[in-house]
């Protein structure tokens, strides 16, 4: 894939992982305004290792999506990104553009829904 179109689906997965961090941030300061500061701050703290609380104190599924997204981020930097996990191939582009963290291709994302990988 060329360098170009990799940056923009690292920033949309940046984004997504501010997003879902930014979120995190709101519900655990409810009552008080999250200022964009604070919530950088988090990414940054967050984007290195997270800590056991950190991680024990999100829900299973903004943990699930927070996993999702870092793989798909380690993937653009081991120049794997684009590639599905299981069978290697192509994952379609327009998939890609629709949900960038995505790991697996059409195929093997309906095989997996139905219990065959
Ligand atoms: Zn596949």
């Amino acid at each position: 894939m060329e360098q170009k179109k990799l940056k923009t689906f690292r920033e949309k997965l940046l984004q997504k992982k501010n997003e879902i961090l930014v979120a995190y941030n709101k519900n655990k300061t409810y009552g008080k305004e999250a200022d964009e500061e604070g919530a950088q701050d988090i990414a940054d703290k967050a984007s290195n290792s997270y800590t056991k609380e950190f991680l024990f104190s999100l829900s299973n599924s903004e943990r699930d999506m927070l996993q999702l997204v870092d793989e798909a981020l380690h993937r653009i930097d081991g120049r794997r990104f684009g590639s599905c996990v299981v069978c290697e191939g192509e994952i379609e582009r327009k998939r890609l553009d629709a949900v960038p963290w995505a790991k697996h291709c059409i195929s093997c994302q309906e095989k997996q829904e139905q219990g065959l990988l």
